[in-house]
């Protein structure tokens, strides 16, 4: 048995001297030399205590000891999971108790904040830091630079991912080097990606569009990464020229359209714009095509499934859609009990494939709520799939909006109102209300001049919507709550207005 997850991603593909990351001073590290200091985590890993299937957490910033770590633990065998850098030492102290995590490896600085918590979850803590130091860096560098690679099935787990949990507990969901393998092979050849092309990388790696997405697809491919710690417009625009090909969640293309220094001439270098993770309006794909004469390539994955749909390279890549099911991987558009509806109407997307996860550790229940017998993934997201495949995202089944037993499409609204004038964007939730069940409600983020007003939109709205779907409350905020993957926080929404109506 070898380990064909590190053999593809790490192996003699890659070029000894070829650049993989080049940090925001301009220092490039090479393949070679970042194999070398992966093999060293791999190592240190072993010497911490960790066996095949162990888990180790990892709250690092991003940078390339994080990364190394990670490749490490895929040669070791261990299972990693990358968390966000936000969270606080209670809300890390649920994910390594609950995935029973072997070691917890932190940034130095974050040392004193941690050091309590760790101790009382029983989970030796360590730390390493973006340049090497650290107890775990130091043990790292007295590792050799060469270390045995850890025989693994393609069922057997590479990471756990928690579920940024909106609603209720945040679920592990496990991924197999299958499942990483898989869609790193499909994305990367669908996407024409080449050891020719420098990525654009600007996104956090804990999450899976930063990770799983664009790390393994430019390693897959033997491409260098031009390595930024976070999105800066500015940054971006100074670097834009140096690469062939972007991922990005929609905020990227807004705050970039927002910059008069965008042009064709910045993106005539560039190969491929590629978005997910949260909805590009197709006004913003109209934009960005004007102003740089590229169509961005809109994809749609998540934690569990990794990516199941992406646009065409080749071909129509359709504003508004997400695409079609990526070799491999089947998508349906259902009804409650998993039956398919006739194209066109609206259901929930489930999904089957090579790509889609193992369950959630620990929670059988949740799993078998999920993940049917037969396979199929049940996203929870609502959609529409046309007579030719593609498939259209309506919005999570869990923002549906039912009034007065009718149900409500937020998107539906939110685009009505997104193409009045003098508005920039908006969200629609439903909250309670003692007559309808729920109500609908808009809150909306008017442009900086000639901003709309709450009269405006409540008078288009009335001759384009039936009065169950018009908004029973409109308010102008200055901006929408959104995460550090660009997607607008409802649930936030939702707690904040929920007494609108309470009697
Ligand atoms: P996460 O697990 O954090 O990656 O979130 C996954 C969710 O993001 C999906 O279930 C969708 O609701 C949403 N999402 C991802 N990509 C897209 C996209 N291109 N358009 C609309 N929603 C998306």
């Amino acid at each position: 048995m070898i380990n064909h997850l590190y053999d593809a991603l790490f192996g003699p593909h890659l070029g000894r001297d070829t650049s993989f990351l080049i940090l925001p001073d301009g220092r490039s590290i090479s393949h070679a030399a970042f194999l070398a200091r992966a093999a060293q985590m791999a190592g240190a890993l072993r010497v911490a205590g960790l066996r095949p299937g162990d888990r180790v957490a990892l709250q690092l910033e991003k940078s390339a000891e994080m990364l190394a770590v990670i490749a490490g633990a895929i040669q070791a065998g261990v299972i990693f999971l990358p968390l966000n850098t936000a969270y606080t030492p209670a809300e890390l102290s649920y994910f390594i108790t609950d995935a029973e995590a072997r070691l917890l490896l932190a940034d130095p600085s974050r040392m004193g904040a941690l050091a309590e918590m760790a101790s009382a979850a029983g989970v030796p803590l360590m730390s390493l830091g973006s340049d090497g130091t650290g107890d775990f860096g130091m043990l790292a560098a007295t590792q050799p630079e060469r270390s045995a690679t850890e025989p693994r099935a393609a069922s057997d787990l590479a990471a756990f991912l928690y579920t940024s949990g909106t609603t209720g507990r945040s679920k592990g969901a496990m991924l197999s080097h299958g499942n990483l393998l898989s869609n790193a092979e499909v994305l990367a050849r669908e996407w024409r990606f080449t050891r020719a092309d420098v990525l654009l990388h600007a996104l956090p790696i804990f999450h899976t569009h930063g990770l799983f997405v664009a790390t393994n697809v430019a390693l897959i491919a033997g491409a260098p990464m031009i390595f930024q710690p976070k999105f800066d417009a500015d940054e971006v625009i100074r670097l834009l020229p140096q690469a062939t090909a972007m991922m990005g969640v929609p905020t990227f293309y807004t705050r970039l359209l927002a910059d008069p220094r965008l042009d064709r001439a910045l993106t005539a270098h560039m190969r491929l714009f590629i978005s997910g993770s949260a909805p590009l309006l197709a006004e913003t794909h109209r934009d960005w095509e004007a102003r740089t004469g590229h169509r961005v390539l809109e994809r749609y994955g998540m934690t569990e499934t990794n990516m199941n749909t992406s646009n065409p390279y080749e071909g129509d890549r359709r504003a508004g859609t997400v695409g079609i099911a990526l070799p491999g991987v089947e998508v349906k558009v259902c009804d409650t009990t998993g039956a398919e509806l006739p194209r066109g109407e609206v259901g929930v997307i489930e999904v089957r494939g090579p790509n889609v996860f193992q369950g959630y550790w620990r929670m059988p229940e949740k799993t078998r709520e999920e993940l049917r017998d037969d396979g199929f993934f049940i996203t929870g997201d609502l959609g529409t799939m046309s007579a030719d495949g593609y498939v259209t995202i309506v919005g999570r089944a869990k923002d549906l909006v039912i009034s007065g037993g009718f149900n409500v499409y937020p998107k539906e609204v939110e685009e009505l109102i997104d193409a009045l004038p003098g508005v920039l964007e908006s969200a629609v939730i439903g909250v309670p209300h003692p007559d309808f069940g729920e109500a609908v409600v808009a809150v909306v983020v008017s442009e900086a001049q000639e901003g709309a007003t709450v009269e405006a939109i409540r008078t288009a709205l009335q001759g384009q919507l039936a009065k169950f779907k018009q908004p029973k409350h409109i308010e102008m905020r200055a901006e929408l709550p959104r995460n550090t993957m660009g997607k607008v926080q409802k649930a936030l929404l939702r707690a904040e207005l929920k007494d609108l109506f309470s009697v």
